[in-house]
């Protein structure tokens, strides 16, 4: 498979009054075409940051990329102009923000808000704007698109106000679509609608997406793979089998303990105690170790080498690797 996405020994940091936030710590991720990759984990774990940092949204000069690549296609996103990038914007690549509200403009109407982009990146007529626009929202399942051209982001509920937020990111056939939280301001029908959509979209264009989210039951849905993220890092990655069957992370365990499954009924829930470590002076060793049921000795001290379980699954963690032995502290 077509390798589209190729992000490096990230390391994203925010300068804040209080001292550095280290909010990615060396991230890697591939993203191949077609596929759907889930980026999982706990809020403030850097996944946001991830696809900020994919965009080049990452707010300057507060926040900067310190170290890593981001090939897109074999381009490194880092090292391109303020130019560059926004032509890769919107064309190539396009984001889905959390909250549809925010992400359209309540003066203008859904038929200028979908053409402009379009117009601007495409440079085609108005009337070939208006039909590819009228064409996208009959893809997303908007009823009578003419009429509702002409309409305002108010007259449309939150579903529909996120499909149409969903033609505007794919208007211009994007290669690469990343949806930040798209389902989580929305109830859960309207929920599983935009998911069955996301899945027809992907068939029909071919779009690889990457999904952000910290619903698992989003993830169990529609993800290929996924990449699970603590403090910075991703800590497991897998196919959806491998992370829901076969999860090796204890923080992974954790995150499965602690929602309901529809596989798994009559099981306790179990939450996971205790917080993320703090990203000013994270610790050296594995992140997790305050938290972890199994944490060793070397774990607090060492951060644990990359264990490839299998082709498709990968894991940061002592348990999983022989060495751990050999890296004990000896008794004094
Ligand atoms: Fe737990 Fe150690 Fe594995 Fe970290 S490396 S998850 S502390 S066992």
């Amino acid at each position: 498979m077509e390798k589209i996405l190729d992000i490096q020994d990230l390391h994203v940091s925010f300068q804040t009054y209080g001292g550095e936030v280290q909010a990615i710590r060396g991230v890697n991720l591939e993203l191949y075409k077609g596929e759907t990759l889930a980026i999982v984990g706990e809020s403030g774990c850097g996944k946001s940051v991830t696809a900020n940092s994919i965009m080049k949204l990452i707010p300057s000069p507060a926040g900067k990329i310190k170290q890593g690549s981001i090939a897109f296609k074999g381009k490194d996103l880092t090292k391109m102009s303020d130019k560059a990038i926004r032509k890769v914007r919107g064309i190539d690549i396009s984001m889905i923000f959390q909250d549809p509200m925010t992400a359209l403009n309540p003066t203008l109407t859904i038929g200028d808000q979908l053409t402009e982009g379009v117009r601007q990146h495409r440079r085609v007529s108005s009337a070939e704007a208006n039909k590819q626009a009228i064409e996208m929202l009959k893809l997303v399942g908007i009823p009578n698109p003419d009429e509702r051209m002409k309409q305002y982001p108010h007259q449309f509920s939150g579903g529909m106000r996120q499909r149409i937020v969903i033609a505007m990111a794919l208007i211009c056939e994007p290669e690469l679509l990343i949806a930040d939280e798209p389902t989580t301001a929305l109830d859960v029908t309207i929920q599983a609608q935009i998911l069955q959509l996301f899945q027809r979209i992907q068939r029909e264009t071919g779009v690889s997406i990457i999904l952000i989210t910290h619903d698992l039951g989003v993830v169990a849905k529609v993800a290929d793979r996924v990449s699970v993220m603590y403090a910075g890092k991703v800590v497991e990655t897998g196919t959806r089998r491998d992370i829901f069957h076969r999860p090796s992370h204890p923080y992974t365990q954790g995150l499965l303990h602690s929602v309901p499954r529809l596989d798994q009924k009559g099981e306790k829930l179990i939450p996971i105690d205790g917080t993320p470590p703090d990203l000013f002076s994270p610790p050296e060793g594995c992140p997790f170790t305050a938290r972890c049921p199994h944490a060793m000795e070397v774990c607090s001290r060492i951060y644990p080498f990359h264990s490839e379980l299998s082709e498709t699954h990968a894991v940061d963690c002592w348990l999983q690797d022989e060495r751990a032995k050999k890296y004990m502290a000896s008794p004094s």
